[in-house]
């Protein structure tokens, strides 16, 4: 088992499978910075589906388990069933998941999806209003669609299916109880997940945060919940449930009750940067090492000695200071 600097071990690892998106959310993608002219990798600096399973091996040589998928959008690489394949045969992965826009899951794609081994999706869904919602998402995207592909996913059995809500003060956080509303007694689970400063281009603000204590006031105050314990060391969400019987929903308060401690989180870029932190600065390059025609073991020794000095916990340490860092953008690093 490999353990950082803090006592923390590598278990996780979330691979960006492109930098590019067909939405420009604009707490992620704003329309200013990636417009027509924005560089977005060139395909040549893009890991193909062979190099990211050989990196997937190695990382699960070091100990991780559950690999997900995301970007930029997941779905815009043409064939990922082919990749959702190659990464459900590695050994010791026992969870593989996707984060998804859900506007290219068509019924055909989730069944492949589920066919090629993909365990679980997560859809993103920032509201349920679509107005609110066309313009979170910046391209006129209608909610119908993702409902859609929420369907879609469902009959696939791509269970349990999560569904994620940034919660922007003032944007959307009068929908919070209708999507509680809407998927109580459906099996998806809701996480409500505060709006975060990752990158340096969404204009972040303190006051923009919805304190996760103020949704799950919210939720109380239409159905009776509780709390319930969380599911294994390093889980984000907190969860809760309703009393009544009609599932489960979670909260994930980077920004108020940080949860570093348990981080076992590595990120993997598109371009095969290993970043440390959802909040990093910079990466290391594992893709340029793997195309120097490096060995597996000297790729699993850079990855071993890189996290074994990791002692990242930014959100702990958030302040004015941190908040001016040149941070990766969320749209590289993937979430
Ligand atoms: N495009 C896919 C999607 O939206 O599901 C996958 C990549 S996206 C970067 C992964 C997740 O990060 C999404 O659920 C998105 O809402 C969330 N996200 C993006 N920017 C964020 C921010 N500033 N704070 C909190 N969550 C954010
Ligand atoms: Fe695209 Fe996902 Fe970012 Fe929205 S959150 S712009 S869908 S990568
Ligand atoms: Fe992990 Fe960094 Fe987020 Fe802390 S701030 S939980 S170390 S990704």
């Amino acid at each position: 088992m490999s353990l950082d600097a803090l006592g923390r071990p590598l278990r996780d690892l979330r691979i960006s499978v492109t930098d590019r998106c067909n939405f420009r959310c604009t707490y992620c993608m704003p329309r200013e910075t990636y417009g027509r002219d924005f560089e977005f990798l060139r395909r040549d600096e893009v890991m193909s589906f062979e190099e990211i399973a050989r990196l997937a091996q190695l990382f699960a040589k070091l100990g991780v388990e559950k690999i997900r998928l995301t970007g930029g959008e997941p779905l815009l690489r043409r064939d990922i069933e082919a990749l959702v394949e190659m990464l459900a045969h590695v050994k010791g992965i026992r969870d593989l998941t996707m984060t998804t826009n859900g506007s290219l899951l068509t019924r055909e794609k989730a069944r492949a999806l589920k066919d090629a081994g993909l365990n679980r999706i997560s859809i993103s869904l920032d509201s349920l209003d679509d107005d609110v919602f066309r313009a979170m998402n910046d391209v006129n995207f209608p909610v119908g669609r993702v409902l859609d592909a929420i369907d879609a996913a469902n009959e696939a059995q791509l269970w349990p299916i999560k569904i994620d809500m940034v919660v922007k003060r003032g944007v959307n956080e009068n929908s919070v109880v209708d999507m509680a509303s809407h998927f109580r007694g459906t099996g998806h689970i809701v996480r409500f997940i505060e709006y975060m400063d990752v990158g340096t281009t969404n204009g972040w603000r303190m006051e923009d945060v919805v304190p996760s204590r103020e949704v799950v006031e919210r939720i109380a105050a239409a159905w009776p919940i509780d709390p319930l314990n969380s599911n294994y060391f390093g889980e984000v969400a907190e969860r809760y449930r309703y009393r009544d019987g009609a599932g489960e929903f979670g909260i994930i308060s980077s920004v108020t009750q940080p949860f570093c401690g348990s981080c076992t989180r590595a990120r993997l870029t598109a371009d095969g940067k290993l970043y440390l932190c959802l909040f990093a600065t910079e990466g290391h390059d594992l893709l340029g090492l793997l195309r120097r025609r490096a060995t597996d073991e000297e790729i699993v020794d850079e990855i071993r000695s890189v996290w074994r000095v990791r002692d990242d916990r930014y959100s702990e340490i958030r302040s004015g200071e941190t908040a001016g860092l040149q941070k990766v953008e969320m749209s590289r690093i993937g979430g």
